[in-house]
C-alpha cells in the first residue's frame, strides 16, 4: 500500500495546543500511521509551559525541568524520544529560610545548627499533638495547612511548607485544597524524612530523587522532538505556530469545524473526526458552539490559575553554587525557587567563564508583581540575592531576559472539584471531543503526566481500552522511587490488549 492509499483511509485528528500533552497523542498516532495529525498552536514555538529561550547564546528553561517518572516504561519511551540527547542529573537541593540556607532533603545536623535542638524539640511536640487530634481524634482534614499539619506538625509545616505554598499559590493554605498534598507528599511522612535525616541510608522508600534526566539542549527539546517526529511521518501531518483556536463547532457524533486565527487575522477552518484539547479547562466550554449553560460558563471560569515571570540572568562567575534547586521561603524576597542551568547541563551556557540563574517570581496576572516593569522586577531580584541570599556580588549580574507566562499553575481552592465535574459533565456530550494536559483537565501535572496521558490518549484513539484520564491521581508521593510501577492504567511498552 503507498502512503497514499495508507492516507485516504486516515482519520483526521485535530489536537488544540502544541505542549508535551497534546503533542504526545500526535505522536502516539502518528507513530502507529492511523489518523491524519493537524496540530494547532497559538504560540509562534512548541513546548508550551516546557519551552525554552535562548538569549545571547544562554539557554532559560521557563524554571527549572527535569524529567522524571516512576513508570519505567514511560522513562524507555523517553530515552528512545531522546536518543543522544538526554544526560543524568544529580540532584542538590536546598531551602532558604529565615535567612539561612538548610539542605533538603532535611538534615538533622543541619537543622540544629540553623535553628538549635529547642526548634526540633518543639517539632518533635507539634508533631505529636496533630498526631493526636488527626489520627486518634479523627479531626477532619479540611483543607491544604489541615494535610501538612497532620503529616509534619504545625512546627515544621510552617517552616518548610506554609510561606513556600503561598507564595506559589497566592492564597493562604487554610484556602487551598488539601488534594495538592494528597497528590504531592502522601507517602511522605515526618518518618521516612526523620530516617532519612538520622541514620541518612535510604528507607525502603527511596525518597527525594537524587538524579534525574534532562535534555542536554534544555526541556523544549522533548516537544521539539515529539513535533519533529509527527510532522516526518506523513507529508500531510502538521504542526502549524500562530495558530489561535477561536471556536469548535459540533455538527454530531465525530464531526467537527475547528476555526483558528492566524497572525495576519485570516480566519481558517479545519474538519476533524476527533478533536484532542489542551486548552485550559476553563476556557474550552467558551469556544463551543452548542455553548453551554450559564451554571457551566460560571464553573468554568471560577478555575482559577496561577502564573509566573521568570527572570533569567546572565552572571559574570563561573558558578554561583552547586544546586539544582533553591527554594525560598521567606516572604520578603520577591522569587520563590531558583535554579542555575549550568548546574544542569553545560550546553546551556556559551562559555565556561560565566553562568546564568533563573528566578521564578510566582504571581497573578494583574497584582503587584505582575505589573512591575521588566526592567524593576530583574532589578528587585538581582537586589534579593545579593543582600538576603549574599549569592552574588554587586556587578556580577551583567544582563538579563524576563519571560512570563500565563495559567501556569491551575489552582485547587476548596471548591474546584465539583466545578470541574459540572464542565466535563458538558463535554462529555461531544462524541469526538477529548480532554489532556495540565490546564486541558486542570490538574497539577508535571510534563511526564502529561505525556502519559497524551500517549494512552493516543492509544485509546488506536482502538485500545486505556483510562487516559486516571493518570496523576494515585494518592502515592510523587518523587517516592521504590515500590514498584504506578498501579493506576500506566503507558507500557508493549501494545495493550483490546478488551
Ligand atoms: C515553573 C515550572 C516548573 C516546572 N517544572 C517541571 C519539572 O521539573 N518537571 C516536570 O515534569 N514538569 C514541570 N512543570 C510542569 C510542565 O511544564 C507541565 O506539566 C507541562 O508543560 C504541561 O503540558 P501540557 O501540554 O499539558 O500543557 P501546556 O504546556 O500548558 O501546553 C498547552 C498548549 O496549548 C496551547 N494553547 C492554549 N490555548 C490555545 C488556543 N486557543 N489555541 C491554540 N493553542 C492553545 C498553549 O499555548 C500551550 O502551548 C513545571 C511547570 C512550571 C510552570
Amino acid at each position: 500500500m503507498s502512503v497514499n492509499d495508507k492516507q485516504d483511509n486516515r482519520e483526521h485528528v485535530v489536537i488544540l495546543g502544541a505542549g508535551p500533552a497534546g503533542l504526545a497523542t500526535g505522536h502516539e498516532v502518528s507513530t502507529h500511521n492511523s489518523h491524519k495529525v493537524t496540530v494547532l498552536e497559538r504560540n509562534n514555538f512548541v513546548g508550551g509551559l516546557c519551552n525554552t529561550i535562548v538569549y545571547k547564546g544562554y539557554k532559560f528553561d521557563l524554571g527549572g525541568h527535569r524529567w522524571f517518572t516512576k513508570n519505567e516504561h514511560l522513562n524507555r519511551w523517553f530515552q528512545r524520544l531522546m536518543e543522544g540527547e538526554y544526560i543524568w542529573v544529580e540532584r542538590i537541593s536546598r531551602i532558604f529560610y529565615d535567612y539561612k540556607y538548610y539542605s533538603y532533603p532535611v538534615s538533622f545536623g543541619n537543622v540544629i545548627k540553623n535553628s538549635g535542638i529547642f526548634t526540633i524539640g518543639w517539632a518533635g511536640i507539634t508533631y505529636l499533638l496533630s498526631a493526636l487530634q488527626f489520627s486518634v481524634f479523627n479531626k477532619p482534614i479540611r483543607n491544604m495547612r489541615d494535610a501538612y499539619v497532620a503529616q509534619f506538625g504545625i512546627k515544621l509545616y510552617d517552616m518548610f511548607f506554609r510561606r513556600y505554598s503561598e507564595k506559589v499559590w497566592g492564597l493562604p493554605c487554610e484556602e487551598l485544597s488539601a488534594d495538592w498534598v494528597s497528590q504531592r507528599s502522601a507517602g511522605l511522612s515526618i518518618w521516612t524524612v526523620i530516617q532519612e535525616a538520622l541514620l541518612n541510608t535510604k528507607t525502603d522508600k527511596k525518597s527525594l530523587i537524587e538524579e534525574f534526566m534532562y535534555p542536554r539542549d534544555g526541556y523544549v527539546r522533548i516537544p521539539q522532538r515529539m513535533a519533529e517526529d509527527i510532522e516526518n511521518s506523513y507529508a500531510d501531518n502538521s504542526v502549524r505556530l500562530e495558530s489561535n483556536v477561536t471556536a469548535i463547532k459540533y455538527n454530531g457524533p465525530n464531526d467537527f469545524e475547528v476555526t483558528y486565527k492566524t497572525q495576519d487575522g485570516a480566519e481558517h477552518t479545519e474538519y476533524a473526526k476527533c478533536v484532542v484539547s489542551t486548552i485550559p479547562l476553563g476556557v474550552l466550554p467558551r469556544l463551543i458552539d452548542p455553548p453551554p449553560k450559564p451554571e457551566v460558563i460560571e464553573a468554568a471560569s471560577s478555575l482559577i490559575f496561577r502564573d509566573i515571570i521568570c527572570v533569567n540572568l546572565i552572571v559574570n562567575k563561573q558558578q554561583v553554587s552547586i544546586d539544582t534547586w533553591l527554594y525560598v521561603q521567606d516572604e520578603d524576597v520577591i522569587f520563590g525557587r531558583l535554579h542555575e542551568p549550568k548546574n544542569w547541563s553545560k550546553a546551556m551556557v556559551p562559555n565556561e567563564e560565566t553562568t546564568s540563574l533563573v528566578l521564578e517570581c510566582f504571581c497573578t496576572r494583574g497584582d503587584n508583581i505582575w505589573e512591575m516593569s521588566d526592567d524593576d522586577i530583574a532589578r528587585q531580584c538581582v537586589k534579593d540575592l545579593e543582600n538576603k541570599l549574599g549569592l552574588v556580588k554587586p556587578g556580577e549580574v551583567v544582563d538579563w531576559k524576563v519571560v512570563r507566562a500565563l495559567q501556569a499553575y491551575p489552582v485547587y481552592d476548596l471548591d474546584y472539584a465539583p466545578k470541574i465535574e459540572l464542565v466535563k459533565e458538558y463535554l462529555n456530550q461531544f462524541e469526538g471531543l477529548y480532554i489532556v494536559g495540565r490546564g486541558g483537565t486542570h490538574r497539577y501535572n508535571n510534563a511526564d503526566h502529561s505525556i502519559e496521558m497524551g500517549l494512552l490518549l493516543g492509544r485509546h484513539l488506536l482502538g485500545y481500552e486505556v483510562d487516559y484520564l486516571a493518570v496523576n491521581t494515585e494518592p502515592d508521593y510523587q518523587e517516592i522511587v521504590s515500590g514498584g510501577e504506578p498501579k493506576r492504567d500506566a503507558y507500557r511498552d508493549e501494545a495493550c490488549q483490546s478488551e
